[in-house]
């Protein structure tokens, strides 16, 4: 299975692409989580990208372009794998067509943006191994305290009202004509996020015709 999932911040794509990999035994591959352990770290691609990911921008496409092309041919990609946050933009998506890989499906998992608002608002990640959280959909055990590494939990910066609206914008603009483009190529599937995970999963198990 090559899967690609579509939808705004903080629609789910990351929560929903953790259930799959687990369930098809195959890598989620996430541009932004590569990029913001490579804040983490303080690499050169770091710094690059620090002045979008903190004004809501997208990180320019040379830049993610040549991070997947090398991610996608390690071996834990052979079986397949699930790309989430890549492609952002058309020029991406051409990119990715240029690889030479099959895409089975692209699943676009849909959220008002209302409600993404309202959502963000209560994500957290743990500042030691990037686990992300929700204070309401899915709690820590122990308040700010993450359940696998024992580290704080923190707001992500892009998490912050502000930059949530112009990732929005970001995300109407330049990301949703993804949906014609793969609808065109007859790939395209849609899920509606619901409140709960489990129901949204539910959804997404309808939407790609898997049980
Ligand atoms: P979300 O889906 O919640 O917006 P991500 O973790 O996917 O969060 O992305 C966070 C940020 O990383 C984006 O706002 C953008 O700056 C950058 N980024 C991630 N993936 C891409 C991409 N494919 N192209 C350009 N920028 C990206
Ligand atoms: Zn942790």
């Amino acid at each position: 299975m090559r899967l690609i999932i579509l939808g705004a911040p903080g629609a789910g794509k990351g929560t929903q692409a953790e259930g799959l990999s687990k369930k098809f035994g195959i890598p989620t591959i996430s541009t932004g989580e590569i990029i913001r352990n490579a804040l983490r770290q303080g690499t050169e691609l770091g710094k690059e990208a620090k002045q979008y990911i903190d004004r809501g921008l997208l990180v320019p496409d040379d830049v993610v372009i040549e991070i997947i092309k090398e991610r996608l041919v390690q071996d834990d990609c052979k079986n397949g794998f699930i790309l989430d946050g890549f492609p952002r933009t058309v020029p991406q998506a051409n990119a990715l067509d240029k690889m030479n890989i099959t895409i089975d499906k692209v699943l676009s998992i849909e959220v008002e943006d209302e409600k993404i608002v309202e959502r963000i608002s209560g994500r957290r990640q743990c500042s030691q191994c990037g686990a992300t959280y929700h204070i309401i959909y899915k709690p820590s055990k122990v308040e700010n305290v993450c359940d696998t590494c024992g580290g704080n939990l923190i707001m992500r910066q892009d998490d912050a009202p502000e930059t949530v609206e112009n990732r929005l914008k970001v995300y109407h603009e330049q990301t949703e004509p993804l949906k014609d483009f793969y609808a065109k190529k007859d790939l395209l599937t849609v899920a509606f996020g619901q409140e709960e995970v489990s129901d949204t999963t539910e959804e997404v198990y309808k939407a790609l015709g898997v049980e």
